[in-house]
C-alpha cells in the first residue's frame, strides 16, 4: 500500500493549484503520468527491451488512436487483461497497424512497470462494439482503457505490485478527469461474452477508490 499512497501523495504535489479535476490543462511541472510522448521513442528491437521496473512509466506511443469525439466526457476506466505473457509482447502488439489494430492508454507489467501507449486526451482502441450500464455506446469515446499483463485464463494471478500500479494511475485519473465508474470489459463487450478480462480480477481491491464498479454478468 505504502508505494501507491506514494505516487498519490506524489501527484498532488505535482497537480496542486495547476489543474481542475475537469481540466485536460497540463501544469508546467512533470505528471508522475507523463503526458508529452517522446516521438523518437520506437518499440525499442527484443535485444534492448527492459521493463521500466516498479510503479516507473515510459512511453512507447501506438498509431493506434485518434481524436476523441468532441465534448465527450472522460470519466470511465475500462480495467483488461492481455492475454499476453508480457509487456514486451502487449507493447509490440499495438504497435501493429494491420489486421485489427489495438491500442490501450497504459499497460502494466506484472512487477508494476508501466507502459503508456496513448495519450489520456486522445482515444485509443481497446473496448470495441460496447454499452456501459447506462446504455452508452462506444465505450472508448468517453474512457481510459488500462492492460493488465496476464494470460485471462482464470488461473493467472494479479501480483500486488501490479494492482498498487493500476490503483495509482487510476487516482491520478479521478484527479484528472471526472471519473465515475470503473468497467471490466467483460461487462462492456457487445455482445456479451464476446470478452471476458480480466478473468478473475480481485474487484475488492479497488473499492477503496470510491468509484462504482460493473464487472461480471454482462446486463447488456
Ligand atoms: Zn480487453
Amino acid at each position: 500500500m505504502l508505494p501507491a499512497l506514494g505516487i498519490v501523495v506524489l501527484a498532488i504535489g505535482v497537480l496542486n493549484g495547476a489543474v481542475s479535476a475537469n481540466s485536460p490543462t497540463i501544469g508546467q511541472r512533470t505528471p508522475i503520468v507523463p503526458e508529452v510522448p517522446d516521438p523518437k521513442m520506437p518499440m525499442p528491437s527484443a535485444a534492448n527491451w527492459k521493463d521500466p521496473g516498479y510503479l516507473k512509466i515510459v512511453w512507447i506511443q501506438s498509431p493506434n488512436c485518434d481524436a476523441r469525439k468532441a465534448g465527450s466526457p472522460i470519466d470511465t476506466i475500462v480495467v483488461h487483461s492481455t492475454a499476453i505473457d508480457s509487456l514486451e509482447k502487449t507493447t509490440e502488439v499495438f504497435q501493429r497497424t494491420k489486421e485489427n489494430p489495438v491500442s490501450s492508454h497504459f499497460t502494466i507489467g506484472k512487477d508494476g512497470s508501466i507502459v503508456q501507449n496513448v495519450s489520456t486526451f486522445e482515444r485509443a482502441w481497446h473496448a470495441g462494439v460496447s454499452k456501459d450500464a447506462a446504455g452508452r455506446p462506444s465505450v472508448n469515446h468517453y474512457s481510459i482503457g488500462i492492460e493488465l499483463v496476464n494470460l485471462d485464463d482464470g488461473k493467472d494471478g494479479y501480483p500486488e505490485a501490479q494492482l498498487q500500479a493500476l490503483c495509482g494511475i487510476i487516482a491520478e485519473m479521478k484527479r484528472r478527469f471526472p471519473i465515475k465508474q470503473i468497467v471490466s470489459h467483460e461487462f462492456i463487450a457487445i455482445p456479451p461474452g464476446r470478452k471476458i478480462d480480466p478473468a478473475n480480477f480481485p474487484w475488492g481491491r479497488l473499492k477503496y477508490l470510491g468509484l462504482p464498479m460493473y464487472y461480471g454478468q454482462n446486463k447488456n
